[in-house]
This record gives structure tokens, C-alpha cells and sequence, in this order.
């Protein structure tokens, strides 16, 4: 599957990842891999950027690639589902005006 994520990654700044990285240390906190190496250590947003989430330590967390990607796909659904409720609001809506100028 390739798709293109509907809002940008921001990089976490160094200080931030150190302090993830102190706090969880460097194995995967959802699957347990590692110890994870630089280039395969990622940091994952709890709530994401696209949702409000903040670059904070806090809301940050040591994930490994294929669970951060699994993740990145669970926001995409949500956010495909929420398009999705959006676009059935506007059609409803169109036809109500449709079918008030017929
Ligand atoms: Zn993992």
C-alpha cells in the first residue's frame, strides 16, 4: 500500500527525542523490539499531529518502523472515515437544495 499522509511530518527536535529516549529507552514500547538503532528508532505522536497532537515529550514514544507505520495507517483510516461522514453531510445537504428548486 503507498499513500501519502494528508498533513506533514514534523522533524522532533534532538532534545526532545533524547529525552523520549531516556525516559522509554530503545526497545519498541508496543511490540517490545529491539534494542533499536539509530535510522530504526522512531518516535511515535500518542494523539497525532493531524489530531491536535503536540511534539512533546509527553505526547511522543520509542516506536520501531513497522509500528509506527501501523499506526500512521489507523490515523489514516480515521481520517478517510471522517472525509467520508463530511462528504455524505454535503450531498444530503445538495439534494435538499435540489429538490427545494424543483
Ligand atoms: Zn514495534
Amino acid at each position: 500500500m503507498s499513500f501519502k499522509p494528508p498533513y506533514k511530518r514534523r522533524k522532533v527536535p534532538e532534545y526532545i527525542r533524547a529525552e523520549v529516549v531516556a525516559r522509554d529507552g530503545v526497545h519498541c514500547v508496543y511490540c517490545g523490539k529491539g534494542p533499536l538503532h539509530k535510522g530504526k528508532l522512531y518516535l511515535d505522536h500518542i494523539v497525532a499531529g493531524s489530531r491536535g497532537g503536540q511534539t512533546t515529550p509527553a505526547n511522543l514514544t520509542v516506536s520501531c518502523g513497522p509500528c509506527n507505520m501501523r499506526k500512521s495507517a489507523r490515523e489514516l483510516n480515521h481520517y478517510i472515515e471522517q472525509r467520508l461522514l463530511e462528504i455524505d453531510r454535503e450531498r444530503r445537504t445538495l439534494e435538499a437544495l435540489l429538490l427545494s428548486t424543483r
